[in-house]
């Protein structure tokens, strides 16, 4: 028996799970598909077995509560202390909470088939797309066939893809340990019934280390990913092992914070570098979430890429489910801006936060990762103002609109205080720069206070070069 849905999302992980959720509960018709349950009930046997803990940070936290979703963050603990040691620094200025992904996801996929998602426990076997625009098939491994007038791809780093775009491989290899002593910063005296959470750099990689009363101690070490000799679980722990001795930090970590450290269950491997799958779109399947770009955990980005993408993914359903073929051609410019725009800013904000670590750059695994992709810079500065044309979401549809890029705001703003851009500015008379319209310059509104304060008045009429930047860096 087929089943017919507008919309289905393979993969609920982070990004297909709130997709599917947003899309339920606007009424359209979803399936989500994934071979992990919705089964929240912590105390399963099985549980810990699974369990990977990540970091996420205030923006995820501040997301899903602003959207109702507070529930899934029962799976992180409270903010955590967070020290690191990188660039000869040693700080501890920043927290973030400690997410166990497991149950994470479980509770994103059970708030979406509370939302009205058709939950299938399944895997995806194969999908095509049917001829004369009338969607996809899919065939789930269990052996039922649905069929979608479009499909969300969100199978994170699993998604198949016919040309990748990535640079040096990076392998994680984590798991819960007993023994030692929790990692800190200088000064910090952090115990081990603290919880706390500590990134380091190491001449083989990097090591993200925390401890919490509850969960217990998680080590995740990062490594080139062609430097693992070795099979299965001997080789995972034999690398762990070589990375955690202290010969290895040579000095740089605290006596003692790994001595007698004894692996407490089963070592995960997980592949992390940063990989672009989908530069470009093709309907009907949309890719989101690490299907679209994996994003590197030095970044602490992905769990936020993944939402902020399946948000992306709402009026691209919307336009194609109108415009199925996205005749205007909005939908592929929207999604490649975005999609490929976050791959190149993340290469290099990557790039340069290994640069910091001068001292370990004669390394091989630094010497890779400090000249790629290109010398360009992370945040290109913006020298003058500008009006650009954009796709932009207005009212949950994508249309094109002119888009007002000043030093201060590079990524541009399309409305000033309810207002287009367009209707407030114009391109300067030698099409350079931009003057503020007569008839706006006239009405005392919010929106000039705005354009004063970037330069541009009634009395000069031209916005001036800022030098004030606005780069912000996304680290560790
Ligand atoms: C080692 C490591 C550490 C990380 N640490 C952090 C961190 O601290 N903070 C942070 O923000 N990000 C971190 N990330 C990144 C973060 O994990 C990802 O960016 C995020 O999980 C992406 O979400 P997603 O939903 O796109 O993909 P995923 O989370 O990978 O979800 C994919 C889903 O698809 C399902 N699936 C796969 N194949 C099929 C199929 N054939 N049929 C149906 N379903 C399928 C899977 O079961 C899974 O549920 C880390 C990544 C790695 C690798």
């Amino acid at each position: 028996m087929t089943t017919f849905h507008e919309v289905a999302v393979v993969g609920g992980g982070p990004a297909g799970a709130f997709a599917a959720w947003h899309l339920a509960r606007a009424g359209v018709g979803v399936a989500l598909i994934d071979p992990q349950s919705t089964d929240i009930a912590a105390g399963q046997p099985e549980h810990r077995a699974q369990t990977r803990l990540e970091g996420l940070g205030d923006r995820v936290a501040h997301l899903l509560a602003a959207k109702g979703l507070a529930r899934a963050l029962e799976a992180a603990t409270d903010p955590v202390r967070r020290s690191v040691r990188w660039a000869g620094l040693a700080q501890s200025a920043n927290r973030e909470r400690l997410v166990d992904r497991h149950l994470f996801d479980a509770l994103l996929r059970h708030e979406a088939v509370a939302a009205g998602a058709v939950f299938h426990r399944d895997r995806l076997a194969g999908a095509s797309v049917l001829a004369r625009r009338e969607g996809v098939r899919l065939s789930l491994a269990g052996g039922i066939t649905l069929h979608a007038r479009l499909m969300i791809d969100a199978r994170g780093r699993q998604a198949r893809a016919g040309r990748r775009l990535m640079g040096p491989q990076t392998l994680s290899i984590a798991g819960f340990v007993t023994g030692g002593r929790a990692a800190s910063a200088p000064g910090d005296a952090a115990g081990s019934d603290e919880a706390a959470a500590h990134v380091e750099a190491t001449p083989q990689g990097w090591v993200w280390d925390v401890t919490h009363p509850r969960l217990g101690r998680w080590v995740q070490i990062s490594i080139d990913a062609g430097d693992l000799r070795g099979a299965g679980q001997a080789g995972l722990a034999a690398r762990f092992r070589r990375f955690l001795s202290q010969e290895q930090f040579e000095g740089r970590c605290e006596a003692g914070q790994y001595e007698g450290c004894v692996i407490d269950g089963p070592l995960r491997a997980r592949n992390c570098g940063l990989v672009l799958s989908a530069g470009s779109l093709t309907p009907p399947v949309i890719p989101i979430g690490d299907a679209a770009v994996a994003i590197d955990p030095l970044s602490g980005h992905g769990q936020f890429w993944a939402l902020s993408s399946a948000l992306s993914a709402l009026p691209i359903v919307a336009q194609l489910l109108d415009d199925r073929q996205d005749e205007s051609g909005l939908v592929r410019r929207f999604f490649e801006d975005r999609v490929v725009g976050t791959f190149w800013r993340q290469a290099r904000v990557g790039r340069d936060f290994y640069r910091l670590e001068r001292d370990l750059a004669v390394h091989p695994y630094w010497a890779a990762r400090v000249g790629w992709p290109d010398a360009a810079p992370s945040h290109p500065p913006v020298a003058a103002s500008r009006l650009e044309r954009r796709v932009v979401v207005e009212a949950g549809r994508l249309c094109e609109r002119e888009v007002l890029v000043t030093p201060m705001d590079p990524d541009g703003v399309a409305f000033i205080a309810g207002i287009a851009v367009g209707d407030l500015v114009r391109a300067g008379s030698a099409g350079e720069g931009v003057t503020l319209r007569p008839e706006a310059a006239r009405a005392p509104h919010p929106a000039i206070g705005w354009l004063e304060s970037r330069g541009l008045s009634p009395a000069s009429n031209e916005i001036t070069t800022s030098t004030r930047s606005t780069t912000t860096r996304e680290t560790a």
